[in-house]
């Protein structure tokens, strides 16, 4: 999946020049991602997306989601992550909540 501008982009112009692939664009004055052109940056030189890479926002260059629970996570995981100030929130719940499970389940003998 393509990355994508958000709401939250201010405009600074910074991806547009650093795309390897052209696939920034500037229409009626907002910046945008063509999803054709957009190869996430994979395949080349680079390790990670020069796009959110060079962004000066939290959020105006982010990947957009390949199906509704992809979405879902990424959603809710900025929003946990401004109200906790921990950008591995939900790891760190499932990591606890696994082993507790893990735990119990020994406890009662029952075979996984
Ligand atoms: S992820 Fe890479 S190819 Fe896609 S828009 Fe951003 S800089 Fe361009
Ligand atoms: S680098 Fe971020 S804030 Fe700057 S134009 Fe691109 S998306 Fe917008």
């Amino acid at each position: 999946m393509a990355y994508k501008i958000t709401a939250a982009c201010i405009s600074c112009k910074r991806c547009l020049s650093v795309c390897p692939t052209g696939a920034v664009k500037i229409l009626d004055g907002n910046h945008s991602i063509d999803s054709e052109l957009c190869t996430n940056c994979a395949g080349g030189i680079y390790t990670v997306p020069q796009c959110k890479a060079v962004c000066p926002t939290v959020d105006g260059c982010v990947k957009e989601p390949s199906d509704y629970w992809e979405g879902w996570f990424v959603k809710y995981n900025r929003v946990i992550a401004k109200l906790t100030n921990k950008q591995d929130y939900w790891e760190c719940w499932y990591n606890t909540y696994s082993q507790k499970f893990s735990e119990q389940l020994q406890k009662n003998h029952v075979v996984v």
